[in-house]
């Protein structure tokens, strides 16, 4: 069985860690969209879908997890077409996990089956807490996998999140 998950993952942390496992400990792959991948550089969209990318691989490498894909895809202005714009970028898939209410209620209506995501920790992990905390210089790292964390340090996430709170970026 092939999964998809779709997310902006803006950025990656550990509750999308969390479900990458328990969605391979019943599908045999993994499909990731990485999407709203036109986004980048923004208060709400700080990472591009490159940096988004290498976040996932590298948190997954470290994790030793395999069988997964992962492909960018923007988004599009019609909401009920969006199901059908995501299959024309990605290989075919049997299931789509989601806590997304939106892209549930878009992919049920396209006839694909969905799994609901349970959220953990939903107010912590979560890409708004944590970018709030980046901007604010508050401590957020434990909320993302280590190899997140280090990339971040490596393309400066916070001061960048700093300088696109204050406009300067
Ligand atoms: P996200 O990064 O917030 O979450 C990704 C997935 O992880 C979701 O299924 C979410 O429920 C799950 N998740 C998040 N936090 C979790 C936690 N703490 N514990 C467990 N699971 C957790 O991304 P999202 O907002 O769901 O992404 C949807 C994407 O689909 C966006 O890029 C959106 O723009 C796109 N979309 C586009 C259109 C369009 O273009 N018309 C329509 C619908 C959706």
């Amino acid at each position: 069985m092939r999964a998809l998950l779709i997310g902006r993952f803006q950025p990656f942390h550990k509750g999308h860690l969390a479900v990458i496992k328990k969605i391979l400990g019943e599908a045999d792959e993994l499909i990731i969209v990485v999407g709203s991948s036109q986004h980048r550089d923004a208060v709400e969209n700080p990472f591009s879908a490159d940096e988004r990318c290498e976040m996932i691989g590298r948190a997954l490498e470290d994790e030793n997890i395999s069988g997964v894909q992962i492909f960018k895809v923007p988004d599009i202005g019609d909401d009920y077409r969006y199901p059908g714009h995501v299959m024309e970028h990605v290989p075919s898939f049997d299931v789509v996990y989601s806590g997304n209410s939106l892209v549930q209620r878009l992919f049920s209506a396209a006839g694909k089956e969905v799994r609901k995501i349970n959220l953990i920790k939903r107010k912590e992990y979560s890409g708004t807490e944590i970018r709030r905390r980046m901007t604010a210089g508050e401590k957020w790292t434990h909320l993302v996998p280590e190899a997140v964390v280090k990339y971040l340090d490596e393309i400066g996430g916070g001061g960048r999140m700093k300088k696109l709170e204050k406009g300067t970026k």
